[in-house]
């Protein structure tokens, strides 16, 4: 605790912001390890006081609420309460501040709700699913937490009030659960044997990740042949970049759909399964639940990258999914998420702790051998086509993903000389066969390592 806390003090004295985050990524693995909780909780709850004093006050409420046992806790949390109390939330009835002590809050009714409630990853997909996303959708000052209790995994929030217009039973069939119920306080998510789920919270959105147990028949059938998820970036009113004429969302369709052909020819043992196959919104959040509930071996998002201003330089670039402090990655989260930038930082900070590092390594090497050979293949039509190299940022499409994700910018829409080559054919298909070269190879080695 103390050295989290001294790493993160050095790294914002010398302003790093990327150690910075990776501390406080420390910071949140030991909020999450029985001991530890309370007390990281509370330093958590300490850092962002300043910033976010109320969102502080009702952290270090729940701290205490969750973990008054906890060594030392119950002082901590009621001095640091003490310390915020102005900023204490307000009540709409029940005993007014003078005859509270700190932490006896909040339940009013305006504090925090979930009216809207979406389930991704189930349904007909041929096989049985492996894997769901519940997503809430908090509004007001919330500060929600999901953790398993037996066979259930429960999300809770002080003063979080479900509205009526979310069902109070919902049963699910596959994907690892079996019933979402909604209680007075919260929701219970009855899981399935063997089936785990993980909580991220992204300010705006809530998502509970579930993995369904795989069995070990099912392990053995999948060994046979890799379940390979294209997704071709945005669709339908979102058009994602747009150049003279030339609409992102369908370019990159055309691409993804050209690649999928290539890879049932190179792998006809794989399935490969594309996120959308026609010119129609499908949210961010269903991507990734989509490719775990297929149980996805690859996921590669693919988009073409622009700039409102002239740039320099066009070309490739292959992100994957970790902290990063480059302006231009940040940027480019920020309108491949719809989203602001400082929104990118916080949910920057928010990931942090969820990522795994054998992951992000693996990721890694799929986004080199996809990079690598979609800039090979690329310049074969378009001799100049510059190469971007192969970056870290947090993509929203990403987040989630229990498999090697990628997103590639397979070009610069907004460079004319390589719009030029979009409008063309043979430069979508040499895209393509890019993409699929990288997947083989990538598909090959981890086969090899078996
Ligand atoms: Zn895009």
């Amino acid at each position: 605790m103390r050295a989290a806390l001294a790493w993160r003090e050095g790294a914002r004295r010398v302003g790093d912001e990327l150690e910075l985050v990776r501390a406080e990524r420390r910071l949140r693995e030991l909020a999450d390890a029985p001991g530890t909780r309370c007390a990281a909780s509370l330093a958590l709850a300490r850092l962002r006081a300043d910033a976010e004093p109320r969102r502080a006050y009702l952290d270090a409420a729940a701290a205490l609420e969750r973990d008054p046992d906890e060594p030392g806790c119950r002082e901590e949390a009621r001095a640091l309460l003490a310390s915020l109390d102005a900023h204490r939330p307000p009540l709409a009835d029940g005993p007014g501040p003078s005859t509270m002590e700190p932490g006896d809050l909040p339940r009013a009714e305006r504090e925090c709700r979930v009216d809207r409630v979406a389930v991704f990853g189930t349904g007909p997909t041929g096989a049985p699913s492996r894997g769901l996303r519940l997503v809430l959708f908090p509004e007001g000052e919330c500060a929600l937490e999901g953790h398993a209790d037996g066979e259930r995994f429960v999300v809770r929030g002080l003063g979080l009030r479900v509205g009526e217009a979310v069902p109070a039973e919902l049963p699910l069939s596959e994907g690892g659960a079996r019933l979402l119920r909604r209680s007075d306080d919260g929701f219970d998510l009855w899981l399935d044997p063997g089936a785990s789920a993980t909580a991220f919270d992204l300010g705006s959105r809530f998502l509970v990740d579930v993995a369904a147990d795989v069995s070990v028949d099912e392990r053995a059938a999948r060994a046979q042949g890799r379940v390979i998820v294209l997704d071709p970036g945005h669709g339908g009113d979102d058009f994602g970049a747009r150049f003279v004429g030339l609409r992102e969302s369908r370019l990159v369709l055309d691409i993804t759909a050209r690649a999928a052909r290539i890879l049932e020819r190179r792998l006809p043992a794989s399935q490969v399964v594309l996120t959308r196959t026609r010119d129609e919104i499908v949210s961010l959040e269903a991507r990734t639940a989509h490719a775990n509930a297929v149980g996805a071996d690859l996921f590669v998002s693919v988009h073409l990258n622009a700039a409102d201003e002239e740039v320099r330089v066009g070309g490739v670039t292959t992100f994957v999914l970790d902290v990063t402090n480059d302006r231009q990655a940040l940027r480019l989260a920020a309108r491949e998420n719809a989203m602001p930038v400082s929104e990118v930082t916080g949910i920057q900070r928010l990931l942090a702790r969820v990522h795994r590092a054998d992951q992000v390594e693996r990721s890694r090497r799929l986004a080199a051998l996809v990079h690598e050979s979609t800039l090979a293949s690329g310049r074969r039509v378009l001799p100049g086509l510059p190469d971007r190299g192969v970056k870290s940022a947090m993509f929203y499409v990403l987040v989630g993903a229990r498999m090697p994700a990628v997103l590639l910018e397979a070009s610069f829409l907004t460079k004319s000389e390589e719009a030029a080559a979009l409008r063309t054919e043979a430069y979508r298909e040499a895209l393509a066969s890019g993409i699929a070269e990288g997947i083989v190879r990538y598909v090959t080695e981890v086969d090899a390592s078996d």
